[in-house]
């Protein structure tokens, strides 16, 4: 008997945490030619190489990994989404104690954000991915993937919401934004990164204030599809003509990307108007890369009963009013969302 309870005690004392790596494609999984092209095809690699090639995170925990597609994120829609968020919110209401995402860098932060506002635990997930293939030499995708496992087993990660794990670097979803097309340091946090990774373990600098995962009222578990929301590009002289046909499309929500302060061209601002008081809700964004988009500044949000993204940048904000619209079509609580999220 007293043999047998030393047994338990030592399993359990040895046991790893056990840590799920959900593979999307991307870069990190990407293949060149050679070591030094800069030419290559992302979303080759199959998840077994990606962990082979990391042994390292064995010592760390009892890694599997199973592989949801293989894409280039830029590919990466609506239904990849529904099916990551609800495979997630599976294994950590099990005894998973973390998920490692691997992504493609292009649209990283709104798969970071989007399941930032439906996976619902306070476990950790975290994506990671790379900008050089993986055949590159000083390729960056195995130690971006390490420190991901690592920050993932650490306890002080818990209940700090979704994160990328890039360039050693821990940055929040929400702030999560890809500033250069193909340096390795393109990961920024708009607020500064909310931690790093040092010698293998995380430490963390703040904590997100706004609304994410366990205290996020959007929930896609049950849900097949998204609503159809479109961003509209604002420039100098800018043509009608994508609204428009959004508009005759009947798509049900519309974010500005607007010059400055969210503002639109006057022709589009008509239509916009016009969308608005037919049904389409129109939220004001910024192409400006930082900065909030605010609240009845230059435009009178009140009275065209707009909603202004304030800290989202318009592929986040329209990540927002998809799931905000699955909610309600009052603009008023939409507005109180992107105060709340
Ligand atoms: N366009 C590809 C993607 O986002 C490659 C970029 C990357 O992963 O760095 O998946």
């Amino acid at each position: 008997m007293l043999m047998l309870l030393a047994l338990v005690f030592t399993l359990t004392l040895s046991a790893k945490p056990k840590i799920r790596i959900i593979a999307t494609g991307g870069t990190i999984a990407g293949v060149s030619a050679s070591a030094t092209s800069s030419a290559y095809g992302a979303g080759q690699v199959g998840i077994q190489t990606l962990i082979d090639a990391v042994p390292q995170i064995k010592e760390l925990a009892d890694v599997s990994g199973e592989q949801l597609v293989n894409i280039g994120s830029q590919d990466m829609n609506d239904a990849v989404w529904l099916k990551l968020a609800k495979r997630i919110n599976q294994l950590l209401s099990g005894d998973y104690d973390g998920v490692l995402v691997t992504h493609g860098t292009d649209t990283m932060e709104e798969t970071a954000y989007f399941l930032s506002l439906t996976v619902h635990s306070d476990k950790p997930v975290i994506l990671v991915g790379s900008m050089r293939p993986s055949t590159a030499i000083s390729a960056d995708g195995p130690a971006n993937l390490y420190n991901g496992v690592a920050a993932l087993v650490d306890p002080s990660s818990k209940g700090h919401g979704v994160m990328a794990c890039m360039n050693n670097q821990l940055i929040d979803a929400k702030s999560l934004i890809k500033t250069h097309t193909t340096d390795c340091a393109t990961f920024k946090g708009t607020y500064g990164e909310m931690g790093y990774v040092y010698n293998g373990k995380p430490y963390y600098i703040f904590e997100p204030t706004y609304k994410h995962t366990t205290r996020s009222i959007f929930n896609v578990d049950n849900l097949e599809k998204l609503p159809k929301v479109g961003i509209i590009y604002g420039y100098a002289n800018c043509s009608t003509l994508p609204i428009e046909a959004f508009f005759k499309a009947d798509f049900d929500g519309i974010v500005l990307a607007g010059v400055g302060d969210g503002n639109f061209y006057k022709d589009v601002f008509d239509v916009a108007v016009q969308m608005q008081e037919s049904g389409t809700q129109i939220v004001r964004a910024s192409r400006v890369p930082t900065g909030p988009t605010c609240l009845n500044g230059e435009v009178d949000d009140s009275k065209y009963h707009f909603v202004a993204a304030l800290n989202l940048n318009p592929q986040k904000a329209r990540v927002l009013l998809q799931l905000a619209l699955t909610k309600t079509r009052d603009w008023q609580q939409i507005q109180k969302y992107f105060q709340e999220y």
